[in-house]
């Protein structure tokens, strides 16, 4: 992101957009991975889990799509699921569509299947491949999609590999670093994004870091960097990850996102993480990412952080003169937008 990218966002959030959208973009997905938040009973808040949602196919899901996007005229789209490439026909029309609008989109996936070639010519297309850990953990938690077979589909293509952290990685010393020097190496790989475990509030499971590993994730991060400069994690990255938002008003990838579900109606809230997720052990690579970024001072003086609040305040304002806009539900108190249009926000326990 520039210095204009920077520009362009924040005048969207001071005339009441958000500059980021995120889709569920189907609710089928082929894998049944340990830990998947998609797929927690929380997630949606409905009562209703996203295996159940209605969702769309074919030219209804690429109109939908596009006028979702058209509606919210963001910066920014990511393109997630259950599994995109299980619609990569109607994808093969929406990315190029987007583009054209001069948004920047991001499809992440566990390329089970080939990634389309054409993909690669979509200009501010990015595809971010989920690849958990090395084979002997990716292999069992994310069948059928193999490190065999995901070589295979990422074969020629310029790809992000996205890994989330998960406890069982950090038990044997070296573990990661073979991680990145494994797909350092690889042709395709332009970057690596690294996030640790998020878990919902009163959550116990195998993949969740304990306090001591998150700091020791911390530390490290700025050593994998200079080993494996295609690591994305700074010094500001590391700190943030060791002291993350401790809500989501004080989350500014919360602030300046709004997230649909597959039916393009149920909005998915506080986060993509939906539910209640817990933000003192948060380890979105996006949120940390933004986090950090809000500690810089604008001239030596103001706090970035300053700047989006007052931003989203001014925003949310604006926002309510607007209702076409949507407005994420953690934007201020602010009444909210009518709940009667096609896009009106589900209710939510
Ligand atoms: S591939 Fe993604 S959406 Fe599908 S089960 Fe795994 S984590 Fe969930
Ligand atoms: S992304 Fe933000 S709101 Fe969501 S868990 Fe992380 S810190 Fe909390």
């Amino acid at each position: 992101m520039n210095t204009q990218d920077v520009l362009a966002a924040w005048r969207r959030v001071l005339t009441g957009s958000v500059p980021m959208l995120s889709i569920e973009i189907t609710r089928d997905c082929p894998l049944h991975c340990p830990g998947c938040y998609a797929y927690g009973e929380s997630h949606l808040g409905t009562g209703v889990n996203l295996r159940q949602l209605g969702d769309f196919h074919g030219d209804e899901l690429v109109e939908r799509t596009i006028a979702l996007v058209r509606r919210h005229r963001p910066l920014h789209v990511s393109l997630v699921g259950g599994e995109p490439l299980l619609r990569h026909r109607e994808l093969s029309r929406i990315l190029p569509a987007l583009s054209e609008m001069g948004v920047w989109t991001l499809v992440v996936t566990s390329a089970v299947i080939p990634i389309p070639a054409e993909w690669q010519n979509i200009p501010q297309v990015t595809v971010a491949v989920s690849v958990d850990g090395l084979p002997e953990h990716h292999d069992a938690r994310r069948h059928p999609a193999t490190y065999a077979r995901l070589l295979q589909n990422i074969a020629g293509r310029k790809i992000k590999i996205h890994l989330t952290i998960t406890r069982p990685m950090l038990q044997r010393e070296g573990y990661l670093e073979e991680y990145f020097a494994f797909w350092s190496a690889r042709p395709e790989v332009q970057a690596i994004w690294v996030s640790t475990y998020t878990p919902q509030v009163g959550e116990h499971t195998p993949e969740m870091l304990s306090l001591e590993q998150r700091q020791w994730v911390s530390g490290a991060a700025e050593g994998w960097r200079r080993r494996f400069p295609r690591v994305l994690m700074d010094a500001r990255t590391s700190l943030a990850l060791a002291q993350p938002p401790s809500s989501p008003k004080q989350c500014a990838f919360a602030q300046l996102s709004v997230n649909y579900s597959a039916d393009l109606t149920t909005r998915v809230e506080p986060c993509i993480f939906g539910g209640k997720p817990d933000c003192s052990q948060c380890g979105c690579a996006v949120s940390i990412g933004l986090h950090g970024i809000q500690q810089i001072r604008v001239a030596g003086l103001i706090p970035v952080g300053a700047i989006v609040k007052a931003s989203t305040r001014t925003g949310a304002l604006l926002n309510r003169f607007r209702p076409a806009l949507a407005r994420p539900a953690r934007w201020d108190d602010a009444p909210k937008a009518p709940a009667d249009g096609p896009y009106a926000p589900a209710a939510r326990g």
